[in-house]
């Protein structure tokens, strides 16, 4: 397998960097250091200042903060800003276009304070604006939002107190732009505007037939739920036109989905857009915004294809391509260039993560040596599985296949009908995996692996187990089986030989990372270094800044991790701006509505019960009673004395 294509040329940084894909997903924010160390440059491609991550690993524990952590690089969200913007400009510049970009990040896709915030203060100079869909939502837009030039999208199903909200935004002197979704919520709009006696800005969310691949085919197309379909367009302009508000009617929003992998769907939908907005201005509309919605995908497996964790397209060819579109079609009838947004949320924040775990245990597929004697028994098991092992070579490798898995499961039936012991047909497994071992070390010596041969190399791996909670830190893992890239921060000057699996801490099978870019030689595995004794051996996951941490659940109790976010500044040195304490076993009790205090009133009378039955002493009773106080006080992950 791949420990041998390695074997021919000597490990090194460029083979690590190779093997992990880091230049490709790492979008000049990550790569690896001359010692070996995984480091982030947070000014991304440009050279600025680096830091390694191991470094920074060690910095967190030393203040007492345990693994898992979820690492935020602060400026990359300013870079990420600065990069859209940069190209929009480029390109409204090299295309004559003559409109701007002014784009907004969607709440939704990480709403956790420090982002919005830092976001508002990095995005200010842009005039980057807020979107959102929901009353929580926009109260905490309109809270950090400073620039009053940026624009504040309302998206979602809104009700009065939504609109209310809002139109309260527009008199305090926001952007604000009601986008309606459904036709029901024109009327409503309508009534509280007059009511309070503002004149709101009204978008309106077209349905396009433009179906994006992806994950998120749903979203856009005559499926999705949202939106406005032909019909339903000419009754609002009527109904607009009725009331003399069709003045207000200034933005033609869509959204056909989230991380598109293919360009030709992002033009398709600008085009069919185009026309529309076209038709809205004729309609007498003064229109001047279009607003493309999100979909801007980020290349997780850097593989730049278009797979559903990928994409087939750079930043600057999004961008060029929206542009382009918008002024083949709207040139043509002297329609004015609109404003353009966009409301890359993935795009933005997906980078500015890491989450960082360190490796509790590993369990490793191979078996101990085989016994110099086997045990008598009275049966030829194992001595059919010793000549199997002996006669595996390239010819026979196909009948050896066979031969071990039928022994398998014939160990297994002698072991249910009580005719061997448990020691037995340990040897028994033992051996088979010996001959897996060898069949595989055999197959690298053939032109053409058989099936079942490559069946048998998906098997032999270590199990390594992570310091995380899948469904707390990595929820698409599970959900949508996305590929996010992983690797380790350290050691990377050594080669790593063992083939593994990454397993988390929750006890559900599903818990578990086993696929691998496609680039990986075998998919389902990803090479790793053995453990040295005693020392940590740390993994990140990266890419994890967009929509993880706020789908992610409480399975097993796990809860939120620690955060440490860190701004690195110029001369290469950095700062800890805010660590968030991850959530304590009291805490996700308490989320699930345990009474803590009940809890330990239930506690003392249980142990006060075991006093009075003569099981513990009452001193006893006092330090079992210090080692339940502690455990609701500790963190949820498993923590090192
Ligand atoms: C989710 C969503 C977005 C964000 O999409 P990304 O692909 O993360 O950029 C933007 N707009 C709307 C309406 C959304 O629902």
């Amino acid at each position: 397998m791949s420990q041998e294509f390695f074997g021919k040329e000597k490990w090194n940084i460029k083979e690590a960097t190779d093997y992990y894909g880091i230049d490709n997903w790492g979008a000049g924010y990550f790569s690896i250091n001359d010692s070996g160390d995984v480091v982030v440059t947070p000014s991304g491609a440009d050279n600025g200042p680096s830091l390694s991550l191991r470094k920074v690993a060690r910095e967190i524990e030393a203040r007492g903060l345990s693994m898992p952590v979820l690492l935020r690089i602060e400026n990359i969200l300013g870079s990420q800003i600065k990069l859209l913007h940069e190209t929009f400009r480029k390109v409204i510049r090299d295309n004559d276009y003559r409109g701007v970009y002014k784009g907004v990040f969607p709440i939704k896709v990480n709403q956790q304070e420090q982002v919005i915030e830092a976001i508002s203060q990095f995005g200010g100079q842009y005039n980057h604006g807020l979107e959102a869909g929901s009353k929580p939502e926009l109260i905490a837009a309109i809270s950090m939002l400073n620039n009053r030039s940026a624009c504040l999208i309302c998206n979602g199903y809104k009700d009065e107190e939504f609109i209310d909200l809002g139109l309260h935004a527009i008199k305090m002197g926001y952007q604000v732009f009601f986008v309606i979704e459904v036709p029901g919520e024109i009327d409503l709009i309508i009534e509280r505007a007059k009511f309070h006696d503002v004149k709101p800005a009204l978008g309106f969310r077209i349905k396009l037939s433009t179906q994006a691949d992806g994950q998120w085919a749903e979203s856009g197309g005559d499926a999705s739920v949202f939106g406005l379909g032909m019909s339903h367009i000419i009754d609002a302009i009527d109904r607009l036109k009725a009331e003399g508000m069709l003045d207000c009617l200034q933005l033609l929003h869509y959204h056909i989905g989230s991380q598109i992998p293919n360009i030709s769907d992002i033009r398709a939908g600008a085009m069919e857009a185009c026309r529309l907005y076209e038709e809205l201005v004729l309609e007498g509309a003064p229109m001047g915004y279009l607003d493309l919605g999100g979909g801007l995908a980020v290349d997780y497996d850097g593989s730049n294809t278009n797979s559903h964790s990928s994409r087939n397209y750079s930043m600057e060819e999004y961008c060029s391509d929206i542009v382009e579109s918008i002024i083949t079609v709207l040139d043509k009838n002297d329609i004015p260039h609109p404003t353009i947004i966009t409301e890359s949320g993935r795009a933005i924040v997906a980078y500015y993560s890491v989450l960082i775990f360190n490796i509790l245990d590993i369990s490793s597929f191979e078996p101990p040596p085989i016994p110099d004697k086997l045990p008598e028994v009275d049966n030829d098991l194992l001595e059919n599985l010793m000549a199997t092992y002996n006669m595996v070579s390239t010819k026979t490798i196909q009948e050896c296949c066979n031969d071990a898995l039928f022994y398998r499961s014939q160990a297994r039936q002698l072991f249910k009908h009580g005719h061997i012991t448990i020691r037995e047909r340990a040897i028994a497994e033992n051996l088979v995996k010996h001959i897996l071992i060898k069949i595989s070390e055999t197959s690298k010596e053939l032109d053409h692996i058989p099936k079942d041969v490559e069946k048998i190399n998906r098997l032999i791996y270590d199990v390594y187990y992570g310091n995380f909670s899948l469904f707390q830190s990595l929820p698409d893992v599970w959900a949508i089986d996305q590929i996010l890239p992983l690797m380790p921060i350290h050691r990377l000057k050594e080669e790593p030989t063992r083939q593994a699996i990454i397993s988390d801490i929750t006890c559900d099978c599903d818990g578990k990372i086993d696929k691998f870019p496609d680039t990986y030689q075998d998919k389902s595995s990803i090479l790793l270094h053995p453990l040295q004794n005693g020392d940590e051996y740390y993994l990140g996951v990266f890419l994890v800044g967009a929509y993880q941490e706020t789908l992610g659940d409480l399975h097993n109790l796990f809860g939120d991790t620690n955060v440490v976010s860190i701004h690195v500044n110029d001369d290469g040195t950095y700062q800890f701006m805010r660590e968030l304490e991850g959530d304590s076993v009291a805490d996700v009790l308490s989320y699930v509505e345990y009474d803590l205090r009940a809890i330990k009133n239930r506690l003392k009378n249980i142990a006060e019960d075991a006093i009075h039955k003569g099981y513990i002493t009452a001193r006893e009773r006092k330090s079992i009673l210090a080692g339940f106080e502690e455990g609701l006080r500790g963190y949820t992950y498993f923590e090192k004395e």
